[in-house]
């Protein structure tokens, strides 16, 4: 059966002598498609499938995957290829959405945040640190970890001025109970705010933030380490980006 979907490729493998599988992130969720020949330097699939490209593919429905008939090219982030940070941070992004993203199921908010975080480290408007935590944390909370910011868990204390953030509980406690419990305060109000306002809204504005450069570094810390926890594996590709930074 033939059918059309707009897709960013999220993972590429070569296969034979010069064909690619890709990982597609789609409307309608994650799909695997063989593409063919597009390895071969002048075929039409090879900058359409090629890691990170935003195109409209045709496909026919296999027995295991999709095959790609053809392609026509949406998007491309092609200023990535030329910083070695930026595109690290990218393809993290990519092994994130490849672990996260629904298998054809509704993944629309995935893919409008996987466009909007690659259009902005393309265009370098936002620092990468930045970029990383809005990312970090929204992909979580689409993928059902949206930690309770609301109040203290123990307390219900909204405005602490310090406070112990729970990555296992996705839940925060104030200095005053953490301290009862002999636990250590991990988290400052500055960045308690940030990450409320950066979840709480719209997509588009949550890359709109401001926080000193202590508090972005905590702010850092804390989205990555949550990812970690949650996912309870690591990640090669966020090994890469943070060995760059060394
Ligand atoms: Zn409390």
């Amino acid at each position: 059966m033939k059918t059309t979907a707009d897709g960013l490729v999220i993972w590429e493998t070569k296969t034979g002598e010069a064909d690619r599988v890709v990982t597609l992130l789609t409307p309608n969720g994650v799909i695997t498609a063989y593409a063919k020949n597009s390895l071969r330097p002048k075929n039409r699939l090879t900058s359409t499938t090629a890691m990170l490209s935003y195109s409209n593919f045709e496909l026919y429905s296999g027995k295991n995957m999709y095959t790609i008939d053809d392609a026509q090219s949406i998007k491309r982030f092609v200023r990535l290829a030329s910083d070695v940070e930026a595109y690290a941070l990218a393809v993290y992004f990519c092994e994130l959405l490849k672990l996260l993203a629904p298998v054809e199921e509704d993944a629309r908010d995935f893919l409008t945040l996987a466009l909007n975080s690659l259009y902005l480290l393309n265009e370098r408007k936002k620092s990468l640190p930045l970029i990383k935590a809005v990312f970090e944390l929204r992909s979580m909370a689409y993928a059902g970890y949206l930690p309770d910011l609301s109040g203290c868990a123990r307390c219900g204390a909204p405005e602490p001025q310090s406070l112990r953030f729970d990555l296992a509980g996705g839940a925060y406690l104030c200095a005053e109970c953490a301290k009862a419990l002999s636990l250590q305060p991990n988290c400052s109000r500055a960045v308690l705010h940030a990450m409320r306002y950066l979840l709480g809204g719209e997509l588009n504005r949550a890359f709109s933030f401001e926080l000193g450069a202590d508090g972005l570094k905590l702010l850092g810390e804390l989205s990555e380490q949550y990812v970690l926890a949650h996912i309870e594996r690591g990640l090669s590709t966020l090994d890469f980006y943070n060995a760059l930074k060394l």
